[in-house]
């Protein structure tokens, strides 16, 4: 079996900079041959991104506007690729947006704006953009989304991303089976705290980085460049029986009861 990604397409939603997870999964993707495509949120994401992807020895990269609120906007952007490169091989989901103000303080505060901003962007674009995508995937394919522990369990201050992580994680499971026959896989990686542009929202964020440093089994903060290869395992065939599923990188802190 190759597990090399040459001759293969993916979509990378949600490079902000380089501190983006997804960016880490680009780089991933990329030194294991692939060939890709960068979407971004709006155009003042598309210099910043551009700069970053040159950066890349011999990428022959494409970039295309999304925004993930909008159904036409998926839409035409996946006609627009699909025009342009005809068949993908898989897409890396790394979006997500709260309002700051609903990522601190008690969950119970959340108002209902909040609540479908942060559920609209961070859950239901999974689906619209899996819907989308599916028809390019002629050759089969993964589709992997970031999701965090905060879903599973009560995290201080995640609040209302949290709630909408267990969407993700649900929607994730749905989709897996839907795309199935269509050779499709769908997991997502559980990514343990990284200090990023969406990060920074996250109240008392350094003291979730510092739980982590002294009581997960490494005893360390994990790093883009490990959730990048984790989704290289499941972009590519070495995790060709692996759908519906979520795996942890986060030094390991999931499995402890508390303390
Ligand atoms: P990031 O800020 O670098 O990436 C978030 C991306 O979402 C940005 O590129 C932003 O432009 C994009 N986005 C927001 N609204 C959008 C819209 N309407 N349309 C299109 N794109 C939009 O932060 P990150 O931490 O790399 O986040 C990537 C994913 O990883 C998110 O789903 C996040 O919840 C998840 N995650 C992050 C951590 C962490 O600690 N950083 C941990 C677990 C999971």
């Amino acid at each position: 079996m190759n597990f090399s990604l040459e001759g293969r397409t993916y979509v990378i939603m949600g490079v902000a900079n380089k501190r983006s997870i997804a960016w880490g999964i680009a780089r991933s993707l990329h030194n294991a041959g692939a060939r890709l495509i960068f979407t971004y949120a709006n155009e003042r994401f598309k210099k910043p991104v551009e700069d970053l992807v040159a950066t890349l020895e011999g990428q022959n990269a494409l970039f295309y506007e999304c925004d993930v609120t909008n159904d036409e906007a998926v839409q035409h952007t996946f006609d627009q690729i699909k025009q342009d490169v005809g068949t993908i091989h898989g897409l890396a989901h790394c979006i997500a947006f709260a309002d700051k103000e609903d990522l601190k303080g008690e969950f119970v505060e959340t108002s209902r704006d909040g609540y479908l901003l942060a559920h609209n962007i961070s859950a239901y674009s999974l689906v619209a953009v899996a819907r989308a995508a599916q028809p390019l995937m002629t050759d089969g394919g993964g589709i992997i989304t970031l999701t965090y522990l905060g879903g599973e369990r009560v995290v201080q201050n995640y609040n209302v991303m949290g709630v909408a992580k267990a969407s993700l994680d649900a929607s994730m499971k749905y989709l897996a089976n839907d795309l199935g026959k269509h050779r499709v896989r769908v997991n997502a990686i559980s990514a343990g705290p990284i200090r990023t542009l969406s990060a920074k929202g996250i109240g008392d964020f350094n003291s979730v980085l510092k739980d982590i440093e002294e009581k997960a089994p490494l005893r360390r903060t994990v790093t883009q460049e490990e959730v990048g290869d984790t989704a290289y395992y499941l972009l590519s065939d070495l995790s060709r029986g692996v759908t519906g599923e979520v795996i942890h990188v986060d030094s390991g802190y999931n499995i402890l009861g508390l303390s």
